[in-house]
Order: structure tokens, then sequence, then C-alpha cells
């Protein structure tokens, strides 16, 4: 039989590859700007004819090339960019491959003309179907132009696929818009069919995203946020001014757009309950990390990224995405109720011994030096929850005597807040976006819940001893489960001892349950346990929901200004605060919107 395989000629291997880099006329935009960017250019102006397919253009004023790289660059795998495998993984600039004009250059007619700072004659250069065709010397500024001609001009089948002009249009837009975004420090211009369509002048990004996302300075939150693996910046809109569509949600790594369906989601969770389903928020959300500890080279295309660490980064997100709408609910009041670094921790790892590990993890990876923030951090959080334990073991004694001189001298608190009780039911209390309304019993259960929750974790409760021990007999069944719990409910503050046939004596009680029936609460205890156990609850879940719902204040219960106050304290220093364990909410917020809707009021 005769051999059948051939290598195939040049320029259709260099068509198939360029298949991969040029899909669209918004390919050629995506790509020409990148590198523009990378030639650090602080102006780019962008000519698009016929939606792209007769021409794209893109003129920029940046380093420009020497005639060598001009004629260099049209090369597969020319890059100025790196030169050792390591370097791809240090590289901060939009492109490496050293692809993408060798590949617009086999699907397209080229003209380029280009100059550096230190030439006096600029270089132009002709190219069709990967051959330069023409080579001149010329006086043009610094910078590069290189205009894209007749896209597909050598593969009909390929032209015939382009979309209507509105699409294609579309999708030069997005990918504009995407630049614009990561740099709001150049200057943009669009120019549609010879008219200037859109300027976009050097500004802020919160300037620069009002103007592409069209909302105003008032309707976003700011996001800071420096943690040990990464800083994240940006902005997300305010609950209230979701938009109908997703179409204004950028995340951004090292400056490079890409898309992410879970990072998404870790957005989307911290706006759970605040935003009706059918709305999207609109944010920018730029991630700054290691380039080490993420991989761009997932696609020629590169909106696809893989970061090392997605789990912890997909905590982060949620975690300052939250943190912003408190803050932004709350104003200065909420914002003093997160300690910075502890909330963010606090949601990516729940426990100082966990974040403990991350750290010692994390340092392994990336080196100890940018640790030494997480050190100091570790000091605060534990300092906080120390005071949480406190303010929440002084919290509703049974005397409110003891409550008033507890909080007297410590007046400054409640000074800031005004708080009302209403139905003995419902904390009212007004911040900056409208009023905030908690449900206290839900909130209370929260609080425990997550106290309970450490203490089964670590650190064992205070407990209250009996003056009189008390003897509690059970059923067989009640007895065996009382026993598989019982070292996870002293940790709680129960002080019960075995005494074999079916009796147990207790001692002691959780502080703030002392004073209900022993033998009731027991059996409340094994009855919700073995309820919860059939659902497959974890079991320290289930005990410290169990428990908290026993414990919380209840609906009825009259409270305090200092009783509330701390009550909102603690539920602010807790890890998930809007949600009771048994999924209850515990706050909703109405914006002033939401109240000049109630009046009818035009907004
Ligand atoms: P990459 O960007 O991955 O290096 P490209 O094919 O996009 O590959 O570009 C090849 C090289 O051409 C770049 O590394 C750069 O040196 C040079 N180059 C391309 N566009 C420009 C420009 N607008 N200004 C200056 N140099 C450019
Ligand atoms: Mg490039």
């Amino acid at each position: 039989m005769s051999d059948k395989i051939k290598k195939l000629p040049s320029h259709v291997a260099s068509q198939i590859a360029a298949g991969e880099v040029v899909q669209r006329p918004a390919s050629l935009v995506k790509e020409l700007l990148d590198n523009a960017i990378d030639a650090t250019a602080s102006q780019i102006q962008v000519l698009i004819k016929d939606a792209g397919k007769e021409l794209v253009q893109v003129i920029d004023n940046g380093m420009g090339m020497s005639e060598a790289d001009a004629v260099m660059c049209w090369e597969r795998h020319a890059t100025s960019k790196i030169s050792k495998t390591e370097d791809i993984f240090k590289a901060l600039t939009m492109g490496f491959r050293g692809e993408a004009l060798a590949s617009i250059a086999s699907v397209a007619r080229v003209e380029m003309k280009t100059k550096t700072e230190q030439d006096e004659l600029g270089t132009e250069i002709l190219l069709e179907g990967s051959k330069i065709i023409s080579k001149e010397k010329l006086v043009c500024e610094t910078g590069t132009s290189i205009a894209v001609k007749n896209l597909f001009f050598n593969i009909p089948a390929r032209r015939n696929f382009l979309k209507s002009n509105t699409i294609e249009f579309r999708h030069i837009f997005d990918e504009f818009n995407r630049s614009a975004i990561a740099y709001p420090e150049i200057q943009f211009e669009l120019f549609q069919d010879d008219k200037k369509s859109i300027v976009y002048h050097p500004s802020s990004l919160l300037a620069r995203i009002n103007t592409v996302v069209g909302l105003s300075e008032n309707d976003w939150m700011e996001i800071n946020e420096e943690t040990s693996i990464l800083k994240i910046t940006g902005y997300c809109s305010a609950p209230e001014k979701s938009k109908k569509s997703r179409g204004d949600q950028y995340f951004f790594v090292n400056n490079r757009y890409f898309k992410d369906a879970s990072f998404n989601h870790a957005v989307m969770s911290a706006y759970e309950g605040l935003i009706s389903s059918d709305t999207f928020p609109a944010y920018v959300l730029k991630i700054e990390i290691d380039p080490a500890m993420v991989d761009v080279n997932v696609h020629p295309t590169k909106t696809e990224v893989k970061f090392e660490d997605d789990k912890n980064c997909y905590q982060i997100i949620r975690a300052v995405v939250r943190k912003a709408i408190m803050k932004a609910f709350g104003g200065e009041q909420i914002s003093s109720w997160f300690d910075d670094n502890k909330f963010v921790q606090d949601n990516i790892n729940g426990s100082v011994e966990e974040a403990h590990n991350f750290k010692t993890q994390a340092s392994e990876t990336v080196g100890t030096g940018v640790f030494s923030a997480l050190d100091s951090f570790k000091y605060d959080y534990q300092q906080k929850r120390n005071e949480v334990q406190r303010g929440w073991e002084q919290l509703f004694p049974k005397s409110n005597e003891t409550t008033n001189n507890i909080f007297e001298s410590n007046s400054t608190i409640s000074a800031a807040k005004q708080f009302f009780q209403i139905h003995n039911q419902y904390i009212v209390t007004q911040i900056k976006r409208g009023l905030m309304l908690v449900d206290q019993q839900a909130a209370h259960e929260r609080v425990l819940f997550e106290k309970y929750q450490t203490a089964l974790a670590n650190k064992p409760v205070s407990s209250q001893q009996l003056l009189f021990p008390k003897t509690i007999h059970l059923s067989v069944s009640d007895e065996i489960v009382l026993l598989e719990i019982i070292d996870d409910i002293h940790q709680l503050g129960f002080h019960i001892n075995h005494f074999g046939k079916q009796t147990f004596v207790v001692n002691g009680l959780p502080a703030e349950l002392h004073l209900l029936n022993e033998q009731q609460l027991i059996e409340e205890v094994i009855e919700a346990y073995k309820a919860g156990k059939q659902a497959e609850t974890h079991k320290k879940d289930l005990i410290a929901r169990t428990l908290a719902a026993k414990a919380s204040i209840k609906a009825g219960t009259s409270l305090s200004a200092d009783e509330m106050n701390s009550l909102i304290d603690d539920l602010f220093a807790c890890a998930e605060p809007l949600k009771s364990p048994h999924g209850k909410t515990c706050v909703k917020m109405l914006s002033l919107e939401d109240i000049a809707k109630l009046f009818d009021h035009k907004i």
C-alpha cells in the first residue's frame, strides 16, 4: 500500500492554527488591543468598518517596533515577551504566545506602520496570505498602527459563518469595554464606519465603569481587600441597582478579563436574599495574584483561566462582596462590626486553627514573607472572638439589673446606635440606605449556634454548676444516644455523668440554660438529635443547632436597648449573619427605594 501521510503546506497549517485565535472580527480587536497595551500605549484608537468584516484597525502611541522586529513579529512563535518556559508562569503581559500576528496575517490582508522613539523613520509593511509583499521606510509618529482588511478573504467558508453586523459589532464592543475597564488610565476611542462613536478619557476605575456600565457613583460599593493569597479591588452594584441582564459582570486577573461560573456564583451568593432572582448585580472585580498561582494558558482566546487555589479564592470573593454589601447598608455602624481581616479570614476558614493551617500550607507554596500580616490579624481575631464570647456570656442573664450594670460601664458601645423593638419580636434600626429589621429569635439562634460550633470545635464554654445535682432516668434507646453525644455536650457546658442503668447525674448546665428543666432539656436534645440523624446532618452541627434553638430568646421577650445592641453586635460578628441555623431570615433590609415604592413616590 502506498504511504498516505503528508506534511500540510505551511499556509494550510497556519490557517488551521489561526482558527483557534481568530474566530471573528472581535478576536482581532482583542489581540491588537492586547498588543497595544503590552506596548505601554497611553492612547489607543480602534477603527471598525462593516462590523470589522471590512476593517479592524488599532492605532497606538506605544513603544513601536524597529525595522527588524516589524518583519519578525509576523513569524509564528515570535514574541518579545517571554524567552523560556519559566517565563510563562511569570508573565504579566497580556500576550506571550507569539501567535496572534502570525494567525491574523494568514487569514487577512494586513498593513502595518510602526516606529520606535529612537528611530527617525518608521517602517510600513504590507502582507497578504502570511507573505510580506512590500516593505518601505516612511515618516510617521512613534507607535504602531495595524490595519486588518477583508478578514477571511481567503477562506470563504469562514467568512460565511460570520453573524449579522449587529452581533459582530456587539462582540467587538464587549472586547473594547473589557480592555477599557482593565486599563482606565488609558484613553480609548472607537470609530465606527468613519464616525467617532466612543471616547473613554483616562480616569479612575470608578469613573470608567460608570461610563461603560451606565450607573452613577453612588450606585457602587467599593471592594478593596488584601489577603495572604490575593488582592481584590473593584466595585459591585448596590443590591437595589441590580440589572435585568447579566451583561455587566467583569472579572479580571492581573488585568486579564476572564469568565468563571464558580466565581460568579460566589458573587451571586453574597447577594442572596437581597436581590430578586431575575436580576443580576453589576460587578467589576480585579484580582491580583502571583502569576504562578494562575494558569492563563488554558486556551488561546484566554477567557478561561485556572486558579491553583480556586476553593479559597471562591470563599474570599464571597466574603469580600458580602462585607461590601453589609457596609453599604449599614454605613459606619455595620462597617465597625467587621474587623477587616477577621471577617474575610473567618469566612475562609471558620477558626483560628484552620487559619493557621491555611497559612502554613499557603506559605509552603508562596514563601513566608507575605504572611506576617496574617499573624497580626490572628491576634485581632482571637481578641474579637473573646470579646464576642464575653459579651455573650453577659447577655441576657435572668436579672435585668446585672445587664444594666454591665452596659452602663460600657455605654460608649450603645451611644452610637439606636434600636427599637416592635411587638417584642423585631428590632428596627436606621441604616445608611434605609432601615434594617432583625428577627430577634432567628438572630439569637444564629449567634448561639456559632458560639456552640466554636465550643465544639475547640474550647468548651463555661457552665453553671447546679446547687443540687439532679438525677435523670432515660429509656434504653435514649441512654445509648446520650452516651453517643456525651463528649460533645460536655464541651457545651453540660456536666453529666453516667451512673449506669439508664441513670445520669447532672451537675451543671450551660450558663444560659440553667433555669430550664434538666430532664426535659436533655430529652429534647436527644429527640432532635435522633430526628436529625436520620437526615444525616453533621453530628456537631445538629447538637449546636438544637441547643441554639432551645436557648435562644423567643419572640415575645422584651429587650432593653443594651440587649438589642449586644445582640446585633454579636450577630454581625457571625460568619453567616443573614440566616438562622434553621434557614430562617435574620435580617431584612428595606432600602429607601423600597420605602419610596410603598408610598408610590417616583424615584
Ligand atoms: P505576543 O503578543 O504573544 O508576543 P503577537 O503575535 O501578538 O505575540 O505579537 C508578536 C510581537 O510583536 C510582540 O511580542 C511584540 O514584540 C510585537 N508587537 C506586536 N504588536 C505590537 C505593538 N502594537 N507595539 C509594539 N510591538 C508590538
Ligand atoms: Mg499579542
